[in-house]
């Protein structure tokens, strides 16, 4: 072991001179990417073991973690298809049985009779009789008195092939060696920020929030410990928001400084993009018009556009897109329009094909599930026609794709996307460089606008298409289910379309499918003479793609489906959304699935059919959904509910960047850290330390 002297800096310290950290455990470790000490600090747990307190056996609940003691009254082994070790305990509260299903055969000779057992582990029922399977655990002699952890035991993420144990026992070590005086640890918002700026969080200490996070005090329960209110766990996620502040905002300045191509948009006689809007079968709404106009300004600068449209659903995204695309091109650049799905993606290419036409302009669909012929030709034509348009999914981004002129990526749904895809696809642009354009139909709520989205310009379209008719939405109890398809009978009748959704099941993969599988028998049974069809996320794509294309031809007249209908699709003649456990869904979610009908100057209507009891937010839920069209005011709502993990594109993607932050809460704090943020960046020195401490090697943010 090294030797260590106190005025040794922290990072100086190699991993390995922590005791229980080898070479061969740095190398696991490192794949947590911890390299350094302080990396290893910042490993936050996810959460806790409590180990303080025995649980006398009759009081464990079913499903808890418990830590026990008992006297082994019998130990055998069992044969049923597969050895069984059981061993049998008791205190004078009751009896547990313990179980192994893989153990080693000297196991059974140290469960004697008559000795005390101390388990750690989780509980369950089993034909009655309550068990713990695979404990930790650990034999003494009856009259020994267990010894119980002076606090929470911390479980921290993502350990494969590394124990717990190891993180725990070397990041305890490094935080006493702190707390003796051996190290310091660099607390910015204790040193550096002015008085004005001081709040109770911030002159919070940070050595006392990791003391806390990762050896919570005596008297923390594991609720209190998890507990967005927790002020180490807020003092953290502070620093943390801040930290991505920072990175925003450097991306900002980065961005401002990014060029590309300066476009043209009066090339006469008459603009490209001009001649485009006086063809379309409507005339654009004010909203559009202005969105436009914002665009049209940004792109005729040689510094790069990094905007975000955010359109309800149904406000008529698409054209401006378009109109977009037309100006790259007749400017002769390639415009790329990338979307999260392929029905997406073809949808796009159909609008473009009957807006824009192939007479002048090239368009081409790239997606990934074009055969290796079709692809090789398709890359081809991109390669070799610089001036056209490029519609397609995450096949845009693939290394052998080569556009020779990129001049603007549209990124159609934007919060499908994780940041390093969009980064990816960004990295294809022109050598002047390339504009951008976001779009989103889950409007974002202020506190993000002017936290997360601050780097952005943002153009708004709220006002829909005329001619349409506001939605009439009603909750209905699932066991009027009868009234329901009566009801739907009478717009069928009227050669309207309907959709009837079926959700997704979060803890079953199966469960949705049998559920919308069955929801398309009953109904075909009980609307005999309609023609019924099913759509799920299980299906081959072409098989779903035929589906949806019979739905929208007319073919079908009423489809059921999962949430895969969820984003962007387009049919008019839909009148009608019945949205079964609409309890369980979101309300960005109801809110885009509801703007799938309303499209044409049809009455419509939203059924949302729940199961009973609801619970007080899955209330409150339907009520917003029930009374508010507007989603921006819904997206306000939903933030306040569930937080805005759709919104910052993390859960779609399953990428959450974050360690700590969980934005249902956490957004509370974003203005705090953008305030700090704003201040902290007048000093690089230190900036750089946020953000190594708390995003090195995880996301790159660069030129986003
Ligand atoms: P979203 O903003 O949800 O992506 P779309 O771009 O798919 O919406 O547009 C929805 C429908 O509205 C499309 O059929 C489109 O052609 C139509 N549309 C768009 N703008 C107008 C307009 N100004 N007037 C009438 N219809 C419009
Ligand atoms: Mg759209």
């Amino acid at each position: 072991m090294t030797l260590l002297t106190p005025s040794q800096s922290l990072n100086e310290l190699p991993l390995t001179a922590i005791p229980g950290i080898k070479e061969q455990t740095e190398k696991k470790v490192n794949k947590l990417n911890i390299y350094k000490p302080l990396d290893l600090l910042f490993h936050l747990p996810h959460s806790y073991h409590d180990k303080t307190r025995l649980t006398p056996i009759g009081n464990i609940k079913e499903d808890s973690y418990v830590l026990v003691s008992g006297i082994i009254t019998k130990t055998n082994v069992s044969y049923a298809r597969k050895k069984i070790l059981t061993t049998y305990i008791e205190d004078n509260t009751g009896k547990l049985n313990l179980k192994w299903f893989r153990f080693y055969p000297n196991q059974v000779k140290t469960l004697k009779e008559g000795l005390r057992l101390i388990a750690f582990g989780k509980v369950n029922y089993n034909k009655n009789q309550i068990q713990m399977s695979h404990p930790e655990y650990r034999v003494h002699p009856a009259e020994y008195t267990p010894k119980l952890e002076s606090h929470l035991t911390p479980i921290y993420p993502k350990c494969d092939g590394l124990p717990q144990t190891v993180l725990q026992k070397s990041i305890t070590w490094l935080l006493n060696k702190i707390n003796k005086g051996d190290f310091d640890i660099f607390d910015p918002l204790n040193e550096i920020l002015p008085k004005e700026l001081k709040t109770d969080l911030t002159s919070y200490k940070l050595i006392d929030a990791l003391n806390n996070i990762h050896q919570p005090s005596p008297e923390l329960t594991i609720a209190n410990t998890l507990s967005p209110q927790s002020l180490s766990r807020q003092r953290l996620v502070l620093e943390e928001l801040t930290a991505y502040q920072l990175i925003l905002n450097q991306s900002h300045a980065k961005n401002k400084q990014q060029s590309a191509p300066k476009f043209n948009l009066n090339l006469s006689p008459k603009s490209a993009q001009q001649k485009f809007i006086d063809s379309l079968p409507f005339s654009l709404t004010a909203d559009q018009y202005k969105a436009l106009e914002e665009i049209n300004t940004d792109l005729q600068q040689a510094s790069a556009m990094n905007r975000l449209v955010q359109g309800d659903v149904g406000a008529g995204k698409t054209v401006i897109a378009l109109a977009a695309s037309i100006t790259a091109m007749a400017n002769n650049y390639q415009a790329v329009i990338m979307a999260p799905t392929e029905l997406l993606a073809t949808q796009h290419l159909e609008s473009a094909l009957s807006l824009i036409g192939e007479k002048e302009y090239k368009i081409f669909l790239l997606t990934g599930r074009l055969t290796k012929k079709q692809k090789t030709s398709i890359l081809e034509d991109i390669k070799n026609n610089p001036k056209s348009l490029i519609i397609g999914t995450h096949a845009l981004f693939q290394e052998n794709v080569i556009f020779p002129s990129l001049g603007l990526i549209i990124i159609d749904e934007q919060h499908r996307f994780g940041v390093h895809q969009r980064w990816q696809l960004k990295q294809k642009q022109s050598t002047e460089g390339c504009h951008q354009l976001l779009m989103t139909a889950t409007p974002i709520p202020r506190t993000l606008t002017m936290s997360w989205y601050g780097h952005m310009a943002i153009s708004i379209i709220k006002q829909l298409p005329p001619g349409r008719k506001p939605i009439t939405s009603s909750c209905i109890n699932i066991e009027r289910l009868d009234d329901v398809v009566n009801n739907i009978k009478n717009r069928l009748n009227e050669k309207e379309q309907v959709y009837w959704i079926c959700p997704l099941i979060e803890t079953s993969e199966k469960l949705p499918l049998t559920a919308a599988t069955a929801r398309y028998e009953y109904l075909s049974e009980q609307l005999q003479g309609y023609k019924i069809g099913l759509v799920h996320g299980q299906m081959k794509p072409n098989n779903k793609e035929e589906v949806m294309s019979s739905y929208k031809n007319g073919d079908i007249d009423l489809l059921v489906a999962t949430t895969v209908i969820e984003v962007g699709v387009n049919v008019p003649n839909a009148t009608v959304m019945v949205i079964e456990h609409a309890e369980r869904l979101g309300l960005s979610q109801l809110h885009q699935i509801r703007g799938r009908i309303g499209r044409s100057s049809l009455e419509s209507y939203c059924l949302m059919l729940y199961q009973g009891p609801l619970s007080k937010t899955a209330k409150q839920r339907l009520k917003t959904i029930r009374n508010s069209q507007d989603g921006f005011e819904i997206a306000e709502e939903d933030l306040k509910l569930r937080g805005g993990g759709e919104i910052l594109g993390t859960e779609q993607t399953g990428e959450s960047p974050f360690r700590l932050v969980d934005m249902s809460n956490d957004h509370r704090l974003l203005i705090e850290a953008k305030k700090l943020a704003d201040f902290i960046e007048k000093h690089p020195d230190i900036s750089e330390i946020l953000i190594n401490r708390w995003l090195k090697n995880r996301v790159n943010y660069q030129g986003t």
